[in-house]
């Protein structure tokens, strides 16, 4: 911050066009030449030709300037510490989901939120995100250890009125405490208001009633109203799992769609994680509802987050699908590992797949959710695109690193081929946070021992929370056997 950078001869761009786009609302567009110039976090100018002064030079030669991403789902605290545990675990009695036998028993010491944290700030920032939205548990010092890793933050604490487990694998039990759901709306607040007021700047919050199943209507309706009433979004988990489609309509004859559509919720400025199992999902079997129709009606829009289900060998009916219809659509990183453009690969992948067909799910269409799509997901229009006026988010990718080339189409080579391996810098509001490819402000080698403890805590207490008593072999098998 402070002063004008100005990125001079960048040879290609990713330029925003007003006019452009399919509904002429806007739309990305590669140009040559461009330089981009930046003054108190907020772009300044992005085309050829910047006469102005600056204060620091960037040379953009061999290089591609492009909005940072904006990952709209994920939950850094605890995910980080799951990694090499739950890959291949899902409940085969429990619609393959992994949420209510496992998730409960790799539950991470809360002291090991900032360490696993840090740890997915850091994976998302070499991936080029430069907003996140964080769904955790409401902790101390949160607002202070997001914004010290120079990424902009959107605060999502969760909450609920219930908890759910499972005592035989095969059924899921809720214990329902109501006023533990009020109290966490009202610190929830007390949070977002702490975020707001950070002299960062890039700090702010979203309201987080956790999951359509554990959450009482009442709450999540004073989740909404308290949302609208501050301008923000709220963000639940929906249609998420097999075990929860069933769950709702055993409660009330209705779909999640439905109940949620019921209770006056489903919505513009609302965000549902996942809005996978929809009636017309194959696994689900509920001809009488329309709830795919409903959610393009309603302007709800969806996280879309393929890496934690395609591992469980479920996936969204199918992105393109929803995309198309005019669904806004975002992309999260709902586990390990938080690289934004490994989920990319992947939402193309399984978009592709559930469609049977290689043109849907196409790169325009989710470099759209993974930039745009997720900014207005989340009410902004001021991030997702380089263009003047809006945030100095963004990243520079090396064109003449060996993985781009042949380097034809640069879009195309960084997200099917190179990866995060060609992203060199990532500015964020005006500041360079990603340098040569390192995070400048993590501290990542005493962040990983950190998340290693933590994790060895984790496993010496499996056998005790699990329902059966089984300790971390039989949970989690290693890949091939020990043979000494
Ligand atoms: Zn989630």
């Amino acid at each position: 911050m402070g002063g004008k950078t100005v990125i001079r001869g960048c040879d290609w761009a990713v330029t925003w066009n007003a006019g452009g786009g399919t509904d002429g609302s806007g739309g990305h567009t590669y140009a040559h030449g461009v330089d981009v110039a930046f003054e108190d976090g907020v772009l300044i100018h992005v085309g050829p030709n910047y006469t102005g002064d600056a204060d620091i030079e960037v040379d953009g030669s061999g290089r591609m300037v492009m909005p940072g991403f904006v990952d709209i789902h994920s939950h850094p605290s605890s995910e980080p510490g799951n990694k090499g545990l739950n890959e291949e675990l899902g409940s085969p009695k429990l619609g393959q989901s992994g949420l209510y036998e496992y998730m409960p028993v790799f539950r991470m010491l809360p002291e090991g939120a900032p360490h696993a944290t840090r740890f997915a700030i850091w994976e998302m920032l070499k991936s080029g995100v430069t907003t996140f939205c964080d769904l955790s548990g409401n902790r101390e010092n949160w607002v202070d250890e997001v914004a010290d890793t120079g990424i902009r933050g959107v605060l999502c604490p969760m909450y609920r009125s219930a908890v759910w487990s499972t005592k035989n694998g095969h059924s899921v039990v809720y214990d329902w405490d109501e006023a533990m759901g009020e109290r966490g709306l009202e610190s929830a607040c007390a949070l977002i208001d702490a975020a707001d007021r950070h002299p960062s700047g890039r700090m702010s919050g979203m309201m987080g009633p956790s999951q359509i199943d554990t959450c009482t209507p009442a709450l999540i309706q004073a989740s909404k109203a308290e949302a609208e009433r501050r301008g923000i979004t709220m963000q639940i988990h929906a249609a998420q799992s097999i075990v929860e489609f069933n769950e709702m309509t055993g409660r009330h004859g209705m779909t999640p769609i439905e109940w949620l559509d019921d209770i006056g919720v489903l919505t513009s400025g609302t965000i549902i994680g996942h809005g996978i199992f929809l009636n017309d999902h194959p696994w689900v079997h509920w001809p009488n509802a329309n709830d795919f129709e409903r959610l393009v009606a309603s302007g709800t829009a969806v996280a879309h987050c393929p890496n934690v289900f395609w591992r469980r060998g479920i996936a969204l009916n199918h992105v393109g699908r929803y995309m198309s219809a005019g669904i806004p659509l975002g992309l999260g990183t709902d586990t390990f590992p938080h690289n934004f453009l490994h989920e990319l690969e992947i939402a193309m992948v399984a978009g592709r797949l559930m469609a049977g067909t290689f043109d849907q799910a196409t790169t325009e269409q989710l470099f759209w959710a993974g930039t745009v799509g997720g900014a207005r997901a989340i009410r902004r229009d001021d991030i997702g695109k380089l263009e003047v006026g809006c945030k100095a988010d963004l990243v520079l990718v090396d064109l003449t690193h060996p993985y781009m080339q042949p380097m034809r189409d640069p879009i195309r080579s960084l997200l099917y081929s190179a990866g995060d391996r060609a992203i060199t810098d990532v500015f964020v509001d005006g500041t360079r946070v990603v340098d040569g490819g390192e995070v400048r402000t993590i501290d990542i080698e005493a962040t990983a021992a950190k998340l290693n403890e933590f994790q060895k805590v984790t496993i010496s207490g499996v056998r005790k929370r699990d329902w059966a008593g089984r300790g971390i072999e039989d949970l989690a098998p290693m890949v091939l056997p020990t043979s000494d």
